[in-house]
């Protein structure tokens, strides 16, 4: 069920193991995971488009695709400053 701490937990997980990703590795590590975990290919597809659409929005709000805090911490390294 949507809204349970667990899930949520998860989620939030999965959500900074995409940011400090290059997306398409990480469609590629999604795509194995459906595989294993036998899960349907359109609900990968919602996954990543969310992800993608998630990125493109901080793009346009902060110049950046990582979260704030990612960013804060990545200083000059982030992948914004150069
Ligand atoms: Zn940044």
């Amino acid at each position: 069920m949507l809204g349970q701490p667990s899930f949520q937990a998860v989620k939030e997980e999965f959500a900074e193991l995409l940011e400090d990703k290059n997306l398409e590795e990480v469609v590629d590590v999604i795509h194995s995971l459906g595989r294993f975990a036998n899960l349907p290919l359109p609900l990968l597809y919602f996954v990543c488009r969310k992800t993608a659409l998630k990125h493109a929005k901080r793009v346009q709000k902060r110049g950046c695709p990582r979260s704030e805090r990612n960013c804060n911490a990545a200083g000059e390294t982030c992948c914004c400053r150069k």
